[in-house]
């Protein structure tokens, strides 16, 4: 597995692959790999000649109060773990060497950025979006996985990708969780042994709530009321930022719950802000 930190370098490397006829599917990631990372490299794995996986975690997505420097780094075992996944190439670039003192350039995806964690990250999915727009370009994959788990995330990049033409294909994955349920997330190493034993009811609320729309609840704002009173009994030291039943593509509220419904929830539990969502009638 190459490593290459320099974005021409890099776009050298692409393009060098794509004259040879190998095609190339791209894993943009923020590093610290868990099993949800590789498993994504592992989807990736089939869908091209060879995989490349970009470690930045990207100061342009990160709001002034949140965890920029904080944010989990180990370079060499992240290394590692990409090179046993499969990996051919990892793109690990410096921040300066992705946004020039005077980059001026931003991709904006508003309608779909301005609920959910838009809400309470405002400017995180503009960053998102960008530094995808600049990754894809970079790289000129046919293919891109992303997870699941950051599904407004997921909504986001198909838009923009749709509206400016942007030629791959963009994959979803499965959300990867530990055996509690939890899901896998680089942010779970903030939590404290008392929060992490408590984290799992996060998505146990989850699964409660779709059996109460398999019973035949239908009605979003009543889910949503009982999934509270919930976490207050179950997930005591967290602090609920939303819970919301969309639409799984526009995202807009649904209040009908026997059409398509994505449930979506925030909770700040100790310095983890964790998310976690599930489609309620599939
Ligand atoms: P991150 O490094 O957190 O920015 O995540 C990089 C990619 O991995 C994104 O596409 C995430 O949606 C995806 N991802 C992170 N955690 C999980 C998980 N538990 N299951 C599936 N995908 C995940």
């Amino acid at each position: 597995m190459e490593i290459i930190s320099d974005p021409t370098t890099f776009q050298e490397r692409c393009r060098s692959w794509r004259e040879k006829g190998q095609s190339l599917a791209l894993v943009p990631t923020m590093g610290a790999f868990h099993q949800g990372h590789l498993s994504l490299m592992r989807h990736a794995r089939p869908l091209a000649d060879k995989v490349a996986v970009s470690l930045f975690v990207n100061p342009a997505q990160f709001g002034p109060r949140e965890d920029l420097s904080a944010y989990p780094r180990d370079l060499d075992r992240d290394a590692r773990l990409a090179r046993e996944a499969g990996t051919d190439l990892l793109f690990t670039p410096a921040a300066g060497a992705m946004y020039a003192p005077d980059h001026a350039t931003w991709v904006d995806v508003p309608d779909l950025a301005r609920g959910l964690c838009g809400r309470s990250r405002p400017g995180h999915f503009r960053g998102v979006a960008t530094v995808v727009a600049k990754l894809l370009l970079l790289a000129l994959p046919r293919a891109a996985v992303f997870g699941e788990k950051d599904w407004q995330q997921l909504a986001v990049i198909r838009r923009m990708v749709r509206d400016l033409h942007i030629p791959v294909r963009i994959e979803g994955h499965a959300i990867v969780r530990e055996a509690d349920g939890l899901a896998m997330s680089s942010r779970n190493a903030y939590l404290t042994p008392e929060e992490r034993a408590m984290a799992p009811a996060l998505s146990q609320g989850l699964r409660q709530a779709r059996a109460w729309v398999r019973e035949g609840l239908s009605e979003a704002r009543v889910l949503a009321e009982r999934l509270a009173l919930f976490y207050a009994g179950n997930l005591a030291l967290g602090r609920v930022d939303y819970i919301e039943v969309v639409d799984p593509a526009s995202l807009e509220p649904v209040e009908d719950l026997r059409g398509p419904a994505l449930l979506a929830v925030a909770v700040h539990l100790g310095r983890a802000r964790l998310i976690d969502n599930m489609l309620l009638n599939v």
